[in-house]
């Protein structure tokens, strides 16, 4: 079933307020198995209106008009919708006397104005508004089912859920074809998008079933899969199959699926080896203890650290030697090394992490330009590793990647 979406009015085209009712629709549909092609958002133009609403009805299924049906001379959907069916429009003797109960129940006379919302198009069918007084109003146009209603997001919400999404669910229980769907994010980090989607791209051909999505969510890069099936079982068959065969050619970069968060997975990694951990952040500022610390139970596993920025704190609080400073610099494998295995000693943890580095905009030097971060990792019975890294972009960018470079060298 293909299904497009239409939004009038001049306040979603002049950035006055954002188009809400789009995406409830869409949420609700895709629970359905069904998949928006479309959204149009139109102003108030009667020429714009009457060819985008034929543009739609000659490609779609269903398509969902929402706004200009209300009582002002801004409100002209029914009328560019009549002219599109070659219809008159005409008044209505149902709308109208739910319109008479509506305003004798508040106790107001019926305006001139307030009467323009009971002319529909010729030969479609108005539903009663629960929450307001223009009604829902459905028009066929050749295969076409055409949903007209109020743009007022709590009156378009409660006739979509009460009078358009049954009728639509009906329409699709109907069919013989039907679309199931089996969805897995995996989420990574460590490899940039387009790498990614090359990692990725010999995996399509054959899992023809399956629908490959990518996400950027700096410092992370998600990978979407979308399996599409005839039925429920074959559609997680098929995501079973495109979720292993994704693993396997991403490895370890990938580190969660679905809702699982970074922090989290690297804190459960550390919990189940039993070990302890603490950090010493220079160009992260603390932002790796943030992230860390953002986990409900972390001190079970991160005890803390030091944010030592100036190198004077670098010597003082985890213990990097002055000569070290002096000879190789603040940013260098030599300090990262130091400061590793410096707050490790100094808090007693199973590993001490540290990164230094130039987040820039200013500072760096020819053979470590802005951008430069090294990061170490101290533990037992091994030699402390250190990684060179380079980043591009500003100063928030730069210690982003920073912070998540760093904590990935407790999953390598
Ligand atoms: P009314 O009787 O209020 O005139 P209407 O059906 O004519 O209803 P519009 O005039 O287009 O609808 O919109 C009424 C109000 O609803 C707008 O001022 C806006 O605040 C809100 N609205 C309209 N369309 C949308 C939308 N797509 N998403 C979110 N809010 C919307
Ligand atoms: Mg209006």
């Amino acid at each position: 079933m293909r299904v497009e979406l239409l939004c009038t009015g001049d306040e979603l085209v002049t950035g006055l307020i954002t188009d809400t009712n789009s995406p409830y629709l869409e949420a609700r549909l895709f629970d359905l198995g069904v998949k928006v092609e479309r959204v149009v958002l139109v102003g108030d133009v009667r020429s714009d209106i009457i060819q985008a609403l034929r543009e739609a009805s000659a490609r779609a299924d269903v398509v969902v008009v929402s706004g200009g049906l209300g009582p002002t001379t801004d409100d002209f959907t029914l009328e560019c919708a009549a002219a599109v069916a070659g219809v008159a429009l005409e008044e209505d003797a149902r709308v109208l006397g739910w319109l008479r109960e509506r305003y004798a129940a508040r106790g107001v006379p019926i305006n001139p104005s307030a009467l323009r919302m009971a002319r529909i198009p010729q030969g479609s069918q108005p539903i009663r508004n629960p929450a307001g007084s223009a009604p829902l109003v459905m028009l066929t146009l050749g295969r076409c089912q055409l949903f007209f209603l109020p743009g007022v997001p709590r009156e378009y919400r409660a006739l979509l859920d009460g009078e358009v999404l049954p009728r639509i669910q009906q329409a699709l229980e109907s069919r013989s074809v039907r679309v199931f769907r089996a969805f897995r994010l995996l989420r990574t980090v460590g490899i940039p998008e387009s790498e990614l989607d090359l990692a990725v791209a010999p995996l399509v051909a054959s899992h023809p079933q399956v629908v490959f999505g990518f996400r950027t969510h700096a410092p992370e890069n998600h990978l979407k899969l979308m399996a599409e099936a005839p039925s429920q079982a074959e559609a997680d068959a098929a995501l079973a199959a495109v979720e292993a065969d994704s693993r396997r050619v991403l490895g370890s970069r990938v580190f969660g699926s679905d809702t699982e968060e970074y922090a989290p997975v690297v804190l459960n990694l550390l919990a189940r080896a039993r070990a302890t951990l603490s950090v010493a952040e220079s160009c992260t500022g603390g932002l790796i203890s943030q992230q860390l610390t953002a986990v409900a139970g972390a001190s079970a596993t991160f005890l803390g650290g030091a944010v030592v920025y100036a190198e004077k704190m670098k010597s003082a609080w985890v213990g990097v030697p002055p000569e070290v400073l002096e000879r190789h610099s603040a940013v260098s494998p030599q300090t990262a090394v130091a400061m590793a295995e410096g707050v490790r000693a100094a808090c007693g943890t199973t590993y001490g992490l540290s990164v230094t580095g130039y987040a820039g905009p200013g500072g760096g030097t020819p053979e470590d330009p802005v951008g430069t971060v090294y990061c170490a990792l101290a533990g037992p019975n091994m030699p402390t590793r250190c990684e060179r890294l380079s980043f591009s972009g500003d100063r928030e960018r730069v210690r982003l990647f920073a912070a998540s470079h760093t904590l990935e060298m407790l999953r390598q």
